[in-house]
Parts: structure tokens; C-alpha cells; sequence
């Protein structure tokens, strides 16, 4: 059995930390600081962290990393086309890791930067660790491939099981759905989810992990195909959208000014 917490870190980042309780090992995904995970660790004497996985080279995910295999001895997986500190073990789209026992698969989903992949676990309760490529309500900036790639990036997420747990790194809930509501203002689920959301954050509480199903019915980035979507696109760029494609691009760059 995993448990999994999220260690907040900086404003708006969590770094998830994967826990295996019968061995007492623990790993953490995207430590763009060490010293969450390093409290951690002190307050639980006794466990070990063995492994570190990083989805993208930003510095709000991979600060941490050195100080962290210095100090625990920790295996550091990482994209393999992307500068990783410490990297042990260099991964690709379709490679496969086990890790405290979880058998992971890698996703590369190329956009928000060229080497993003995110870890997908298959099971009944299937998890994805999404890092800033599918956010709760939203998705990453495009800051070096082509809105086309995170479109189909996007797209391979959408296929997932619609019960897989979203694991994403950023607390960007509220704003996202902020933006949803001025996409689709009549969409019921967006407003009840919306509202939600502000209750949880005016208590200071997370808002994550989300649902595929439920990023499905809300997420305005894996909703470029639906037409009230595309007709509020087209109304506001006066002009019409040929493919979701092009309707997920206008999507991005509203939101980039949103
Ligand atoms: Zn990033
Ligand atoms: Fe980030």
C-alpha cells in the first residue's frame, strides 16, 4: 500500500511524497527544495527515502535534488533529453520504472518544455504525476515546444481511465477555474467545482489530487473539441477555429493574459 502526502514547498508548488509503509521507503517527486523532504525525514526516524523522480528540468522541481541524493543516498530518475542534477537514470517516453514497489510508466508529453514526461501507475486506482504539463482546471505554459505538441501531449492524458488520481505540482486551481468560468460560463460543473474550490482555499486547503473524469468535464484545455468551447473561441478571435487544435492555441493564449 502507497501513501501519498503533499509536501507544499515555495508559494504554490507540493512536492509528493510516496510513502511504503511495510519497508518504511519513501519517494518524492519534483524536489525543487530539499528542506521539506529533509523535515520530513527528520520526524519520521526510521525511513529512508530511496528514489526522487523528476518530470521537467525547472528549477522549482529539480533545486532540491542534489542536496537530497547527497543526504539520503536516493536514486534520481529524470527525462533523459533534459539537464537533470544528479540524474542516475536517464527515461523516455514508453520506459518503464519500478519504484517502492509501483510499477510506473513514462509518458513523454512534450510543451511545456521539449523532455517533459510525467509517471503513470496502472491499478484500480490508477495514479498520474503530471508535473506542469495537465494541472487541476488547467494546463502549463507552452514555454519550448509548440501548442500543437501540448495538444496532443494533452490529448495522450485524456485516454487515461477517468478515475486515475491527477497528481500535479502547482496549487493553480482557483485561477484555472477562474478562466474556465469566462470559457464556459454555463457549464454546471465548472461552476459547482469552482465554488468548491474557493471554500478550500479560503481555509488554506489543497485542492488537489483531481480526477481525469472530472478534468475531463472542466479542464477547458481537454475540452478544445467541444463546440460551446470553439463558438466562444470563435467569438472572441471574431474568427473561425478549424480544429481543436487550433481552438486549444487561442485557448493558451487567452489564458497566457487571462
Ligand atoms: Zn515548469
Ligand atoms: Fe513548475
Amino acid at each position: 500500500m502507497i501513501l501519498i502526502d503533499a509536501l507544499p514547498a515555495f508559494t504554490d508548488n507540493y512536492l509528493w511524497l510516496l510513502q511504503e509503509p511495510q519497508s518504511q521507503r519513501c519517494a518524492v517527486v519534483d524536489p525543487g527544495d530539499a528542506a521539506p523532504v529533509l523535515a520530513w525525514l527528520a520526524a519520521h526516524p526510521g525511513w529512508q527515502l530511496s528514489d526522487i523522480l523528476i518530470t521537467h528540468h525547472h528549477p522549482d522541481h529539480v533545486a532540491g535534488v542534489l542536496q537530497l541524493k547527497a543526504q539520503t543516498g536516493a536514486r534520481v530518475h529524470g527525462p533523459a533529453t533534459e539537464n537533470i542534477p544528479g540524474r542516475d537514470h536517464p527515461l523516455g517516453d514508453g520506459d518503464c520504472i519500478e519504484v517502492l514497489g509501483l510499477s510506473l510508466q513514462v509518458i513523454g508529453v512534450p510543451g511545456h518544455t521539449l523532455g517533459h514526461i510525467v509517471y503513470y501507475h496502472a491499478a484500480s486506482q490508477p495514479l498520474l504525476f503530471s508535473g506542469d504539463t495537465l494541472f487541476a482546471g488547467g494546463c502549463g505554459r507552452v514555454f519550448e515546444g509548440t501548442p500543437a505538441q501540448m495538444y496532443h501531449s494533452l490529448q495522450r492524458l485524456a485516454q487515461l481511465p477517468g478515475n486515475t488520481l491527477i497528481y500535479c505540482t502547482h496549487e493553480y486551481t482557483l485561477s484555472n477555474l477562474q478562466f474556465a468560468h469566462a470559457v464556459e460560463p454555463h457549464n454546471t460543473v465548472i461552476q459547482q467545482r469552482l465554488a468548491e474550490v474557493q471554500q478550500l482555499r479560503l481555509q488554506g486547503r489543497i485542492t488537489l489530487p483531481s480526477t481525469l473524469a472530472l478534468e475531463l468535464d472542466s479542464n477547458p484545455f481537454l475540452r478544445a473539441q467541444h463546440a460551446c468551447v470553439k463558438e466562444q473561441i470563435d467569438r472572441r478571435a471574431n474568427c473561425q477555429h478549424l480544429s481543436a487544435e487550433a481552438v486549444f492555441t487561442s485557448l493558451r493564449a487567452w489564458k497566457n493574459q487571462f
